[in-house]
């Protein structure tokens, strides 16, 4: 019996698809093949007035892989991908599978300590960087790590030069000593082909680091089983086919771009749009240019585009399907947003370790609100997803009940690479215990009212309280500190430190915040600092930080 048996409810929003979803697919690359086969001289990629055909993209991806099998690597080797939303990305991840290899997104925003940590623990051997990033970050830091090959590439490769929305213009292009360059090793390996590769759907494609519900970060292994399931339920809840164009306004490193994304644009063999950072007054100008149809983002994106100044009516006419993930957004930015533009925004819900969507609102239906919360539903599981919510002692809560939501399904990472404590840990049974509190109403649909783990979500980029602690904590001033998330009227929520400093030692907030903001991610730092005799804490000396961020709500 299929689990869409046992809920009749989403049959109401699925009318005339198949219930479970048929996998067509045993890997990623497999998805990739049949997209060339079917179109070869369709746009793989737009970037400014550059144009990847998925013939070329095939090709590229060939003679890249080529070229990492001639640095030495075996199958199963990582490879690190440090870079923005640039055709290379797809170039790279493409290859990699084409080399037996597995990719390991890593977010371009982090800084040394986060890129070493990210290296070392995945153990890549290759390192796919753009220049600038090599220069500033990975410079200092390869030499510590497994890295032996590091390839370098610039944001002016396949963007034409005389566009004017082009930029990033202030990028060199050209050798960087020590490292090889991405243009050259393609051109040496041109016309040539890797040894065939297959996979089975359990091997890991990605490696996608997240701090999960317990903190330090690690690397989820989403398998090739998994992107070819997900990328196949954007298809089905979205209602996407091969004349879908993609715009892609999330980062490619994170589990959201990576899939809806990239994963879907392989998937249908349909152009993806990339602009290599989001910006709000160009994105439009790319809308306005290359029509998209599709996107999924984080509520930071669609906020941004509303109030950009340029913001005209008709500027989304064309893109009529829109999902916003990652982060809670409310009801009113649902209405804004429709008001302004005339298109209605989308709940989707997921994690890295759900790879991507586990619950969402289909295409033509609109999520209710919760009287109560005023939340607004992130809409009903998935294809073949069983949800669970969980009371404190395990046990099942009717609809209506608050609990922890548990997720099953074929888009869960086995695990953890190299963690399997942790593994256990989150995902025992390989039921996913997620860290969300919230609750289903009597008609199916999910609503997320709380969180047990103690991450913070600025505006869809994840913080994990410790690591802005461990960074405080090397200040000589500090004592204590215990770092919570403070309501942010953009980013839904933004990085609080509360410091006690040393006896005889003294520190300003400007000094505190100056002092993270060169050690992190920029999304990390906090934005604020408050000064306390004593951080609270339990008899046991365990941090409060449930009592600071109640303070913070009074
Ligand atoms: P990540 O692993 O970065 O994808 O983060 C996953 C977390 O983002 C989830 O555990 C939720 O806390 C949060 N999240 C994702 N989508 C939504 C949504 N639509 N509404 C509320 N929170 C969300």
């Amino acid at each position: 019996m299929s689990v869409y048996d046992e809920r009749p409810w989403l049959a109401r929003y699925d009318e005339g698809q198949p219930h479970d979803l048929v996998v067509e697919h045993t890997d990623a690359l497999a998805m990739f093949r049949a997209a060339v086969a079917r179109n070869p001289d369709g746009d793989a990629i737009r970037y400014f007035d550059g144009r990847i055909t998925l013939r070329e993209l095939d090709e590229l991806t060939d003679a890249f892989a080529v070229g990492l099998l001639d640095t030495g690597l075996d199958a199963g080797d990582r490879v690190a991908l440090y870079l923005q939303n640039v055709p290379q990305f797809v170039i790279a991840l493409v290859g990699t599978w084409k080399a037996g290899g597995i990719a390991v997104a890593v977010n371009p925003m982090n800084r040394e300590r986060e890129l070493a940590l990210l290296l070392t623990d995945s153990g890549a051997r290759v390192l796919v960087c753009l220049e600038g990033l090599y220069r500033d970050v990975a410079a200092h830091v390869v030499g510590g790590t497994d890295v032996q090959t590091v390839v370098t590439t610039s944001e002016l490769e396949y963007q034409t030069r005389d566009d004017p929305r082009a930029f990033g213009t202030e990028a060199r292009r050209g050798e960087v000593p020590g490292t090889t360059d991405m243009a050259g090793l393609i051109a040496r390996f041109r016309g040539q082909a890797p040894p065939p590769v297959s996979f089975s759907p359990d091997d890991t494609a990605v490696l996608t680091y997240t701090s999960g519900t317990t903190g330090p970060p690690k690397g989820a292994m989403n398998t090739h089983g998994n992107v070819v399931f997900n990328s196949q339920t954007y298809r089905q809840l979205c209602e996407l086919g091969p004349d879908d164009v993609v715009l892609g306004v999330a980062p490619l490193f994170h589990i959201t771009g990576l899939i809806g994304h990239v994963g879907v644009a392989l998937l249908l063999g349909a152009p993806l749009v990339l602009f290599h950072r989001f910006e709000p007054s160009l994105a439009l100008e790319t809308i306005r240019d290359e029509r998209p149809t599709f996107t999924v983002g984080s509520i930071t994106v669609f906020i941004a585009l509303m109030n950009a100044p340029q913001a005209q009516a008709q500027d989304l006419a064309t893109l009529t399907k829109i999902w916003s993930g990652g982060a809670p957004i409310p009801p009113s930015t649902v209405k804004a947003f429709s008001a302004t533009f005339g298109q209605y925004i989308h709940n989707i819900y997921g994690l890295t370790e759900t790879t991507s969507p586990s619950h969402g609102v289909p295409a033509h239906a609109q999520a209710p609100v919760d009287d109560a919360s005023g939340a607004l539903s992130v809409g009903v599981p998935v294809y073949n997803t069983v949800v669970r919510i969980v009371g404190d002692d395990g046990q099942d809560l009717p609809p209506g009940e608050v609990g922890e939501i548990v997720t099953s399904g074929p888009q869960i990472v086995p695990g953890y690479w190299n963690k399997p404590e942790e593994t256990e840990r989150a995902i025992p049974g390989g039921a996913l215990h997620t860290g969300d509190v919230g609750y289903m109403d009597e008609a199916g649909w999910f609503y997320i009212v709380d969180r047990k783990k103690d991450q913070i979500n600025a505006g869809g980029y994840k913080v994990w309280p410790r690591e802005v602690e461990d960074v405080l904590y090397e200040h000589e001033a500090v004592r204590e500190a215990a770092v919570v998330g403070v309501p942010d009227a953009y980013r839904g929520e933004t990085v609080k430190a509360f410091v006690s400093l040393r006896p005889g030692r003294t520190a300003d907030e400007a000094e505190l915040i100056a002092f993270c903001k060169e050690r992190m991610a920029a999304y990390k730092y906090p934005r604020q600092v408050e000064f306390l005799d004593e951080i609270p804490k339990t008899v046991t000396g365990k941090l409060l930080r449930r009592e600071l961020r109640a303070r913070e709500r009074r």
